[in-house]
């Protein structure tokens, strides 16, 4: 298994939710037959090892095995199960795909955090009022746009003043709407920045 199994003893800690599965890249390797057992490592750039995990494949899926360091600072045990699922593609050869542990959905890559998901999975896992405070934005966004005349898009410029509007009110709006805006890209830029 080259460089990659110390296998059953090889618990290591996960340390990181930048560390991601891809399972093109486990097939690539072989490592979705029945029956593999094996240790997956993360790199950091300086190449010191980033984090680790134990995986075993069974017939219709993969089992996750890894220790987290706990509040308390002791270890806890996550054994994750993740159901495989194949698609067919040309000339009869069959593509795999994870089924997120949490939604179901088919996915090629699996983001490492406490446990392994989907990257929408992993969105959504963070605290609500976050989610709320996006919609918010964005609902004073739209508000605004409307009363500008200009289109619901955040990726459209606010190009003209509506008639009989004062200059300084549509500057003023204008520039609240952008300032809005650049809020919610700093919001959606962070619930992304997973990998
Ligand atoms: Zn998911």
């Amino acid at each position: 298994m080259g460089g990659y199994g110390s296998g059953r003893n090889g618990y290591k800690v996960l340390t990181s939710r930048k560390m991601s599965l891809d399972i093109r890249t486990l097939k690539r390797k072989g490592y979705l037959n029945p029956g593999m057992h094996f240790s997956w490592y993360w790199k950091m750039n300086n190449g010191q090892e980033a984090g680790s995990i134990n995986i075993c494949t069974g017939n219709d899926g993969l089992s996750l095995n890894y220790k987290l360091r706990n509040n308390e600072g002791g270890w806890q045990t996550i054994e994750t199960l993740v159901e495989l699922d194949w698609t067919s593609c040309h000339f009869g050869s069959r593509r795999p795909w994870f089924l997120c542990p949490r939604c179901s959905k088919r996915v090629a890559i699996l983001y490492g955090g406490k446990y392994f998901n989907c990257r929408n999975c992993h969105c959504l896992a963070y605290p609500s009022e976050n989610e709320s405070q996006t919609d918010r934005l964005y609902r004073k966004v739209w508000k605004l746009r409307e009363q500008l005349n200009a289109p619901i898009n955040m990726t459209r410029p606010i190009l003209f003043k509506p008639k009989g509007m004062h200059w300084s009110t549509f500057i003023r709006l204008t520039d609240k709407a952008h300032q809005l805006e650049s809020q919610i890209y700093s919001e959606i830029g962070c619930q992304f920045r997973i990998k």
